[in-house]
């Protein structure tokens, strides 16, 4: 009988390895939740961007056909420009984004990237135009260079590993790397060596500048990382937001008060926007969040 069952022990022991795999897919884009699939287009072109410019055009969004989540969502962003987009938790910051990477598609009204109706082109050229800094960051259970390199598996050699060195000097995380005894090779995740909060971020931002996308999504932490990694790490996101298209989902405020522009998102519509001095005097909702988290901290 054990002779009937160690192949399939070995079975479980693929199987699980394979879950393992799609479990780390899905929680590195804990965007992604989708279950519905959307398809090209019948010879749709790729989307081909100059100026990346974004535009939600009316939009209208729900998970279920009978709770709407999104009601008419306009909104511009200018190529180059850096958004915040803040709102009570439930408002439907990150359906934005997965609107935007086209996990889903809405029930009415268009989204466009540089002109182009992001349903209309090809979802590959649209996710390769789209980088994602997410909230928390999975790691492979592989070397620190895999996990930056990661999303590139087909390239290897000097060009490549000279590339992942400067991605990882633009995210401020070479010194550290530098100094393991085993560098770049140096196994991480569970079975390696253990990363903060702030290091695993930190090979994130490494994935989006080797990405080089010109349109990037930062989903900042909610989890609280001690102020002064959180310094430094807001000082990283502001470098990969440079000469891009961004768009930052916050949570706490004070992180976005010097944006281009700030959203104010409640119950699925534009409450407010504007830059945070004139969004405090308007006397609103943002005013409203900033006093709240003002005292928070005090308290
Ligand atoms: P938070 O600040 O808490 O992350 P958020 O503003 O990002 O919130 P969303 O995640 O966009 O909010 O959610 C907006 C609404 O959509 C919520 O009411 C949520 O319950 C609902 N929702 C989100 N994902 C799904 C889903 N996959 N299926 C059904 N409803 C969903």
């Amino acid at each position: 009988l054990t002779q009937l069952f160690r192949p399939l022990d070995m079975l479980g022991f693929v199987y699980r390895t394979i879950r393992q795999g799609l479990i780390d897919m899905a929680a590195m884009f804990r965007l992604v939740d989708a279950d519905v699939e959307v398809e090209d287009v019948p010879g749709a072109p790729a989307l081909h961007i100059e100026r990346p410019g974004i535009v939600f055009e009316n939009v209208h969004f729900g998970y279920e056909p009978d709770r709407s989540i999104l009601h008419g969502l306009d909104f511009e962003i200018a190529a180059g420009e850096t958004v915040a987009l803040v709102g009570p938790s439930g408002a439907g910051k990150s359906t934005i984004a997965r609107l935007l990477f086209r996990f889903y598609d809405p029930q009415a009204g268009r989204i466009l990237i540089d002109g182009q109706d992001i349903s209309q082109v090809t979802q590959e050229s649209l996710r390769a135009a789209i980088g994602i800094v997410p909230q928390d960051s999975v790691l492979f259970n592989d070397t620190i260079g895999y996990n930056i390199g990661y999303g590139r598996p087909h390239e290897t050699g000097p060009a490549e590993e000279a590339a992942i060195r400067e991605a990882a000097r633009g995210a401020a995380i070479l010194p550290f790397i530098d100094a393991l005894p085993d560098g770049f090779d140096t196994e991480v995740g569970e079975r390696g060596l253990k990363l903060s909060g702030g290091e695993k971020q930190r090979v994130a931002i490494a994935r989006t500048l080797l990405k080089n996308p010109p349109i990037v999504i930062l989903d900042e932490a909610t989890s609280a990382l001690d102020s002064r990694t959180e310094q430094e790490i807001l000082k990283t996101l502001k470098s990969v937001a440079r000469g891009r298209t961004t768009l930052a989902i916050a949570h706490r405020l004070s992180t976005i008060a010097d944006s281009d522009r700030i959203l104010v998102l409640e119950n699925g519509r534009l409450a407010e926007q504007g830059r945070h001095a004139d969004l405090l005097r308007r006397d609103g909702l943002y005013a409203e969040m900033w006093a709240r988290q003002q005292a928070d901290g005090e308290a």
